[in-house]
């Protein structure tokens, strides 16, 4: 036996073999379990493959065998007797994790037993489980052997001795932990929410979902919100959905939408079935548009967060020698076209609350009126989102002026907000709501959503490159347009707009 201890896993598909892989990495002796005697078998085999990968590529130290000699199979949930540690990555399913921890709290009395589930309440799975302060949730994310997070979640019964080992186990792991509360999707699954509901809500209003995925890549993310769902198996996202849903009394921001349970029933599960949102192997994608930069000459009204990041990119001109008026105010003004301007230029006004069509009455002057939306910080080659209001099209002189801007032009039918500001938004207001609610503070929820998503920053470092004035006047302006609870600026954000934190 390892000096280090031991960790009984049970439960050997994707999460149980690559926690065992993770306890045996890190010197634990790991005695694994499964129902399915093939499972274990199998799962040994794939862990010496992942750990012979590993080891080609210098993340591993020893030999793979050695630590694969770590790992012993259990035939029983008794042979499980000598670990301090027992994690459990059995099917999301409340009676299961329930039946077996009762089971090991009787043979096991002084092991702590700790629960991969990703949205089941870790209070609940403790209920009758002799010795309940020991039950706590060690959630990893997939891949476990290179997601670099654990969230560890008391339930209410929890000792904070046995958080504190935890904790100090994780760490032991080489793992990351962060304490969150016991509430749905406890904070990494949680917060992320909109990332896929507010895409599906866009692909339901028209926005193709191929765009979607093009401007969430183009702001930095690894993969658009429907190759991430394609990725994790439309299945089991849908299953957590509904699961956030459901336990938190069916809040309307956590709707399941219909565009997934669709794919759902026809069995179109992603990439491990052959098609989801897309089909596989995935036709490349199509070149974008050509079209010659157009700097145009500019003037600029309002003082938000992009006019600083724009002002080096612009032509800036008077109000007499401007071919183009930039409007970057987030709320729409009653009487919008700039005094002073000669009428008849054409505007083009930042969409974070409005779409185009609503804009397009404000400005009396003007002689036409497009939407548009960047996202903070403003990098070569992002994604500028254009609008042109119902009935009209964005013209090229637009699309050549996005691109003299040195960004990527994105036609999009109307909307208020755009994709990338709307689901920025709305992921940064739900990390408000979780910094309310207490379920950590906001270094610690920022320092999770980055780690356990890889997200390229945390929501609420996203939050200030808005600023949470303008971050609070899209999201208004988006309620107002669209009338869903979801887009209702969340309490806490809109006290510190107001206080200027
Ligand atoms: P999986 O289906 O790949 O593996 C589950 C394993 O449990 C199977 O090998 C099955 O034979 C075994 N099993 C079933 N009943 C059992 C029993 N009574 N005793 C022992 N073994 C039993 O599932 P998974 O994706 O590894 O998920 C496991 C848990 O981890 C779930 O709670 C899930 O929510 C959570 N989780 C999954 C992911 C992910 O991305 N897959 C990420 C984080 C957390």
């Amino acid at each position: 036996m390892s000096e280090r201890g031991v960790v009984g896993v049970v439960g050997a598909g994707t999460m149980g073999r690559g926690i065992a892989q993770v306890a045996a990495t890190a010197g634990f002796s790991v005695l694994l379990y499964d129902a399915d005697a093939s499972a274990v078998a199998a799962a040994r085999e794939r862990i010496g493959a992942s750990l012979a990968r590993a080891r080609e590529r210098g993340r591993l130290g020893e030999e793979p065998e050695t630590v694969l000699g770590r790992i012993r199979p259990v035939a029983d949930l008794a042979g499980l007797e000598p670990a301090g540690w027992v994690i459990e990555a059995v099917p999301e399913e409340l009676e299961l994790k329930r039946r077996l921890f009762a089971r090991l709290g009787e043979q096991n009395p002084r092991a702590v037993l700790a629960s991969n589930t990703s949205t089941l309440s870790i209070t609940a799975l403790a209920r009758g489980v002799p010795g309940p302060e020991r039950v706590l949730g060690l959630h990893f994310f997939n891949p476990a052997p290179r997601m670099p997070l654990v969230e560890v979640i008391p339930g209410v019964e929890t000792e904070p001795e046995v958080v504190g080992r935890a904790v100090a186990f994780v760490r032991q792991l080489g793992k990351e932990p962060v304490v969150a509360k016991d509430r749905p999707g406890f904070i990494v699954n949680r917060i992320a929410r909109p990332y896929y509901g507010e895409a599906l809500v866009l692909a339901g209003d028209g926005v193709p979902f191929e765009t979607v995925d093009r401007v969430m890549r183009g702001l930095g993310f690894p993969l658009g919100p429907f190759e991430l769902m394609d990725l994790i198996g439309l299945d089991v996202n849908f299953a957590a959905t509904k699961s956030v849903w459901e336990q938190t009394f069916h809040l309307p921001r956590y709707r399941p939408h219909p565009l997934q349970a669709e794919r759902v029933a026809a069995g179109w599960l992603g990439q491990k079935t052959g098609r989801g949102f897309y089909t596989y192997p995935r036709a490349p994608s199509e070149a974008p548009e050509p079209g010659e930069p157009r700097p145009l000459r500019v003037y600029l009204v309002g003082e938000g967060s992009l006019a600083g990041a724009l002002a080096g990119r612009v032509r800036r001109a008077p109000p007499d020698e401007a071919e183009l008026v930039l409007d970057l105010r987030v709320p729409l003004e009653a009487k919008a076209y700039p005094e002073g301007v000669p009428e008849g230029l054409p505007v083009l006004t930042l969409a974070w609350g409005h779409s185009a069509s609503r804009a397009r009455p404000r400005y009396p002057g003007a002689r036409e009126v497009y939407g548009f939306s960047l996202v903070p910080p403003l990098a070569e080659g992002q994604p500028m989102e254009l609008f042109a209001p119902e009935g009209g099209e964005v013209p090229p002189w637009l699309v050549g002026f996005a691109r003299a801007l040195g960004f990527a032009p994105v036609m999009l039918p109307d909307q208020p907000g755009g994709v990338g500001f709307r689901i920025l938004a709305l992921l940064a207001n739900e990390a408000f709501s979780a910094l309310r609610e207490g379920l950590a503070d906001a270094a610690t929820l920022d320092r999770a959503m980055e780690l356990g998503t890889r997200y390229p920053r945390g929501p609420l470092a996203w939050a200030r490159l808005f600023g949470l004035p303008e971050l609070e006047a899209g999201l208004r302006g988006l309620y107002a347009e669209l009338g869903e609870e979801r887009y209702r600026p969340d309490p806490l954000l809109v006290r510190r707009a107001a206080v200027g934190l």
